[in-house]
């Protein structure tokens, strides 16, 4: 990005910082990423809603209104249930009561609707339908948090994923800048498939704990991964990611070995394993002479090593599709066994051993102060995040 277009996107950005609204943020959501839509339909369900096509105002909006957005000869076409409305560039449908809801059903491909607060955007881009959401960060931050991980938890759990969830969001504002919106909905930045509805905690967890992010020492806002289940010992970010990071350290939870995730383990011929090994480089001679390739990790470790074999974990992880790279490696006759425990890359906070904490009474500050090692809980309104763009 050429640095004159860096400003213009940063002065643009500011002043939906900082004029539009002094209490809330809001973000814009690219929502089913990846997928070619070539017509849904938009469906209100609350609330009234202000229609826009072309930047020119057209009319109201209430609940029960229904309306098929189709493209054809590269144009947005709109019609309800009854008439052609028009053929447009783009178009916003922009909530304009306090709680304006409205269901995007995509209709070719089919898929399942989702129900999206605020408002819709659909603009034309390689010929077919993209979607953007606009929404107030704390709902969009419930939203991701129910399609992150389960919605029968403790609220003290839900605060705790609040913040980490929002400390991604704001470090990563500017992550799909270039495209013309702040975050997209795939795992590529937070899975977010619309409104949180299954339980009402959540967003009162992210209201009560309202642009409230982690920080560093030296006040930077830090990287905020959690994963589902550590397998009783989370990772440190240099055995995943390379880089060390003081507050990424490894750490023991007790918390949840009896979680739903905590083992796992796959059985492989040791023909496979071997060839896996021929396959990654290693010598065929290295190979042959080995007698045993068990290999244990009682504590998180990069590689797997066995005789002089070293290959990284990670990479044996991705490459096997395994739950995580915790693993030990049991050899029996011509059978090798992969003992797991874990999944999700284990760095950061353990979502089964939060919950599990949450469950005991542990409160949102303690379990993030757990899983991340000297780390201050701050206001990102307080922040100079001119750092960050
Ligand atoms: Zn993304
Ligand atoms: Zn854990």
């Amino acid at each position: 990005m050429s640095n004159k277009f860096r400003i213009i996107l940063l002065l643009f950005f500011f002043y939906g910082f900082s004029v539009c609204n002094s209490n809330a943020q809001d973000l814009r959501i690219q929502i089913f990423k990846g997928t070619n839509f070539d017509e849904v339909t938009f469906s209100v369900t609350k609330g009234q809603y202000k229609f826009t096509g072309d930047n020119e105002f057209y009319s109201i909006f209430k609940k029960g209104a229904i309306f098929f957005i189709s493209v054809e000869n590269g144009k947005i076409i709109l019609r309800d249930k009854k008439k052609l409305i028009g053929n447009f560039k783009a178009i916003r449908f922009e909530g304009i009561s306090d709680e304006s809801m409205a269901r995007v059903k995509p209709v070719s491909p089919v898929m399942n609707s989702r129900a999206y607060d605020d408002d819709c955007e659909f603009y034309l881009e390689n010929a077919h339908l993209k979607i953007i959401n606009k929404i107030d960060l704390e709902k969009y931050i419930a939203g991701v948090i129910e399609s992150e991980g389960g919605a029968e938890a403790s609220i003290e759990y839900y605060k705790a994923q609040a913040v980490l969830i929002r400390t991604y969001a704001i470090n990563n504002m500017f992550k799909h800048a270039g495209d013309g919106f702040n975050l997209c909905d795939g795992v590529h930045c937070q899975a977010y498939k619309g409104k949180s509805q299954l339980n009402d905690e959540i967003y009162q967890a992210t209201l009560e704990t309202a642009g409230q992010v982690l920080v560093d020492a030296d006040s930077n806002l830090i990287m905020s991964p959690f994963h589902s289940n550590c397998g009783g010992i989370t990772n440190g970010s240099e055995n995943y990611w390379q880089k060390p990071l003081p507050y990424l350290i490894s750490v023991k939870d007790p918390f949840c070995t009896s979680g739903r995730n905590a083992v796992w383990e796959k059985t492989l011929p040791l023909n496979e394993w071997k060839n896996y090994l021929l396959s990654k480089g290693i010598n065929k001679t290295v190979i042959n002479s080995l007698q045993d390739f068990s290999y244990t990790q009682p504590v998180r470790e990069k590689f797997y090593t066995a005789g002089e074999i070293q290959i990284p974990l990670r990479t044996i992880r991705e490459d096997f599709d395994f739950k995580s790279s915790f693993f030990s490696v049991v050899q029996n006759g011509s059978t090798i066994f992969i003992k797991g425990k874990g999944y999700g890359h284990g760095i950061g906070m353990c979502q089964e051993g939060a919950i599990e904490m949450a469950r005991v009474g542990f409160v949102y500050t303690d379990i993030l102060h757990f899983y991340f090692k000297d780390v201050l809980l701050t206001d990102y309104r307080n922040l100079n995040l001119e750092n960050y763009y």
